[in-house]
């Protein structure tokens, strides 16, 4: 007897899941699988993020339900970090939310905005927990395909006079998972003036913003004037101050989409537990020394990692954002067959491109959250494969 709905049961399979039991399986036979397949930081939470959170939830008045949209402590941090370091203003009262990890928010502003059948554009390749809640929303996803060629930039000119029709909203990545990609300001203000004539909400996942490498700064979408017309800013203090467990995010941007947003928040899940709140302000409030202090550690890994791709001749191109670097699988395979050989052959995993769309097709996706001396390993393993040619 099955329960499940329709929409639970027609949801794609999670790709990363096989991979899961392919590595169970290996290790059960006593192989040291090195998994550069994790999408979250294997670095610590800052500790003087975790002494406001201990001081905080010894004091009985931090028990209670907060506020349905958030403790204003923790939006008036992430207004005073926008105009620090965006130059934006933001009204906490109506143009910023706390949310439990921005993967809730994105769930929930999809399903506030989209009606059955209505289109949702997203990028291909990306992160393909969109799809599912595209799905989930009984909405329907249109691959906005992005250009390899010019930094994963959309190629607007390839989608339809059709779905131009059907599409309610257009979500973006910069920088982006899986491809590193990241934007400029034109990226953006050309996104917006697209948006605006064809009435799409635009909506930026912004979980990398903090995570970029040399003298790169994310640029945000809300620095164009009229984004906050036209859309929403989602971040996360998941990527940026090793804080996945925690489910702390923010979305800031338009004021009708922040209350429709609330309404469905105020009716599941009451927003997040107040001194986890107030450990993410301390966080924003900070001077970001901690995330400075991670993208070196990154950076250094992929110092070791791409001199050894290279060798390989597997092309990939420093990354200027994210903990990731997407690489094209050698002449002969697939994405899947790559992978595969590599969990094989070297215990080595990574994901496989086509798991975030069609366009992802022909690469492959190394995690840089693994400790530095098992990343050193795993390229040594793979330095010791050779890449026959398959017919
Ligand atoms: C990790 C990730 C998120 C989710 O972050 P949470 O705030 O932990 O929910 C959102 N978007 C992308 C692209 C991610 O990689």
């Amino acid at each position: 007897m099955t329960f499940a709905s329709d929409q639970v049961n027609s949801l794609p399979p999670y790709l990363f899941s096989v991979f899961y039991k392919k590595k169970k399986a290996l290790e059960a036979q006593g192989v040291d699988v090195i998994d550069l397949g994790i999408g979250a930081p294997d670095l610590e939470t800052p500790s003087f993020i975790i002494d406001r959170m201990t001081e905080e939830v010894r004091k009985p008045e931090n028990h209670k339900y907060s506020p349905y949209s958030g403790i204003m402590e923790f939006k008036q941090a992430v207004a005073s970090f926008y105009k620090r370091y965006h130059g934006v203003s933001l009204n906490p009262e109506t143009e910023i939310l706390t949310l439990i990890g921005s993967k809730e928010g994105l769930a929930n502003v999809i399903r506030s905005v989209v009606n059955p059948g209505d289109g949702v554009l997203l990028p291909d390749p990306g992160y393909p927990v969109y799809q599912s809640a595209v799905h989930l929303a009984y909405g329907k996803t249109i691959p906005l395909p992005l250009n390899p060629a010019d930094g994963y930039a959309p190629m607007y000119e390839k989608l339809s006079r059709d779905d131009l029709r059907k599409a309610k909203m257009m979500l973006l990545n910069y920088p982006g998972n899986p491809t590193g990609a990241t934007a400029e300001y034109s990226t953006f203000s050309k996104a917006l003036t697209f948006s605006e004539e064809h009435s799409l909400c635009l909506v930026h996942d912004a979980a990398y913003s903090l995570v970029t490498f040399g003298s790169y700064k994310a640029p945000s979408l809300l620095q164009v004037p009229g984004a906050k017309e036209q859309g929403l800013e989602f971040g996360s203090l998941s990527k940026s101050f090793n804080m996945t467990g925690w489910r702390i995010g923010y979305v800031a941007g338009n004021k009708d989409l922040i209350q429709a947003m609330s309404v469905i928040k105020s009716n599941t899940d009451t927003s997040q537990f107040i001194p986890i709140q107030q450990a993410g302000a301390t966080a924003l409030n900070s001077d970001l020394s901690t995330v400075r202090a991670n993208n070196r550690t990154y950076e250094q890994r992929l110092e070791n990692l791409l001199p050894v791709l290279k060798e390989l001749n597997i092309e990939a191109e420093k990354p200027r954002g994210t903990f990731f670097v997407w690489a094209k699988v050698p002449k002969g395979y697939t994405s899947e067959s790559f992978a595969e050989k590599l969990l094989t052959d070297a215990g080595v995993i990574v994901t496989p491109g086509h798991a975030f769309g069609v366009r992802g097709e022909g690469y492959f996706r190394i995690s840089l959250c693994v400790p530095t001396d098992r990343l050193y390993e795993a390229v040594q393993r793979m330095k010791s494969l050779s890449w026959e040619v398959e017919g």
